[in-house]
């Protein structure tokens, strides 16, 4: 049994039984079977049954979403977003199997067509940092394009999956074609690594493991989708809108307590601006409302453990902190958003992903050391660029190794859109038209038509 905590209060919400290896290998088996049934439901009717998924997650929204604030501490108005996300991911993908068409490629001697198979049993593994929307993105396309998804939420935060699972056998999904499988990574989800029944891993979570699943799936030749760790960059230069990119640049790394791969938790600010730029961030992060997450105008809540609050706070112990927001008194994980002045780009907390509600800040000279700086990591998952000029906001954006890039703006995450990182931030795309192809195998049939 995994016991769960509430970080708003820091009591338990109850236990939830840990999946063992014998229960985990028994359900892969049984969604291996059911695959085959799957896959043989018509496109239309996969489609319907999608769609009443989607239904019936709208229909319980507020539930999901009081339930993430209590597992999760993430703020109402987010969990609400998150919920409606799973929703619209459903919606979105319900469009697919009508549509997963493959080529018709002239070739001499006979007619040659290729098709889109499902691969089979597709293992899931959520961290618990975003639990709803991270699981929707693997299972919807995963079910839509004809797999079976075995999923394994967070030890920290398994309630929503179990719930979502729910909905899934309410919705008339068929026995089998989804399984929630909560327990410890080492087990459940190793075990998803190493079952040979399970065809591809959908992985988001630290660069550590993803690492290690990555060596693990090499034996089989097992498919990977990592969504792994990030330190993007939030550049600003001279010529930007100051006024807008100080009042956005807290929820752009604040948001969700800063436990967000997309966070911008390095700040570059073109040196001629740095001082006014600092002067501008100053009272938006004091004013970054830190409160029940449960209350309507919390923009941030809790850290998720009391261990995470701990790790966390040691990046900040001895580094130059310029200023810091609130936080709330008494129980709970808080911990309150932190300015800090980065002297070198070889501080920790420049480096490392803090994952936490603390922000390095640093200036540059030119566009050239701006790339030069912004590249300067191991991860390549987000950022933002902040400038009035078209040329180089182009420029900027071609040059930063990143997956995903706004300009004059910190949106990351768009349903309709491909996500994913660059370098160690991880591997495949999640999201937008193609997604689907990362859950199934082109093959290409040959019809001789000589006689
Ligand atoms: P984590 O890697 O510790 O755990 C993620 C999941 O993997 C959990 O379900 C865990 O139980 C499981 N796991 C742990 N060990 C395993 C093993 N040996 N084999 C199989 N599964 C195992 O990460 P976390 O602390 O839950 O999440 C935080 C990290 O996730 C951060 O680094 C963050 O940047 C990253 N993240 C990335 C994205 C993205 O889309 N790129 C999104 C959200 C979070």
């Amino acid at each position: 049994m995994g016991e769960v905590i509430s970080p708003v209060s820091g009591k338990s919400l109850g236990e939830v039984a840990s999946t063992s290896v014998a229960d985990v290998d028994a359900a892969i088996g049984r969604a291996a079977a059911a695959f085959q049934r799957w896959r043989a439901v018509a496109p239309g009717d996969r489609a319907r049954l999608l769609r009443r998924f989607a239904a019936e997650v709208d229909a319980h929204r507020e539930e999901l979403a009081l339930l993430e604030v209590r597992n999760a501490g993430h703020t109402i108005g987010n969990a609400r977003w998150e919920a409606g996300n799973v929703r619209d991911v459903l919606d979105y993908y319900a469009g697919a199997p009508e549509r997963l068409t493959g080529h018709q490629i002239p070739v001499p001697g006979g007619l040659d067509v290729t098709f889109h198979e499902p691969l089979g049993v597709v293992g899931v593994i959520v961290p618990w940092n975003f639990p709803m929307p991270i699981a929707g993105w693997g299972f919807a396309p995963a079910l839509a394009a004809g797999n079976t998804v075995v999923l394994k939420p967070a030890e920290l935060t398994p309630l929503t999956a179990l719930r979502l699972a729910e909905l899934a056998r309410d919705a008339g999904l068929p026995e089998d074609v989804f399984t929630v499988l909560p327990g410890a990574g080492s087990v459940v989800g190793e075990r998803f690594v190493t079952h040979p029944a399970v065809r591809k891993i959908c992985f988001t979570g630290s660069t550590e493991v993803g690492t290690r699943i990555m060596a693990g799936a090499a034996g089989q030749v097992k498919r990977v989708t990592l969504e792994l760790g990030g330190k993007s960059a939030n550049v600003v230069f001279a010529d930007a809108d100051l006024d807008k990119a100080a009042a956005t640049a807290p929820s752009a790394v604040f948001d969700n307590a800063g436990q967000d791969c997309c966070a911008r938790s390095r700040i570059l600010v073109q040196r001629q601006v740095y001082d006014r730029f600092l002067e501008l961030l100053e009272p938006a992060v004091r004013a970054f409302r830190v409160e029940d997450p449960a209350r309507e105008t919390a923009e941030m809540g809790p850290l998720i453990s009391a261990a995470h609050r701990d790790r966390v706070a040691g990046y900040v112990d001895g580094a130059p902190v310029a200023y810091t927001g609130s936080r709330p008194d008494g129980p709970g994980f808080w911990y309150a958003p932190t300015v800090l002045l980065a002297e070198s780009p070889a501080d920790r907390h420049w480096r490392e992903e803090i994952f936490g509600p603390v922000v390095s800040v640093l200036p540059f000279d030119d566009e050239a050391d701006a790339i030069r700086l912004a590249n300067d990591t191991e991860y390549g998952l987000s950022g933002s660029i902040w400038t009035r000029d078209v040329g180089r906001a182009v420029r900027v954006a071609r040059a930063v190794e990143a997956g995903n890039l706004s300009v004059n703006s910190h949106s990351s995450v768009r349903y309709w859109t491909p996500f994913g990182g660059m370098k160690r931030s991880g591997l495949g795309r999640e999201l937008g038209p193609d997604a689907l192809h990362a859950f199934t195998d082109v093959k290409n049939v040959f019809i001789g038509t000589e006689e």
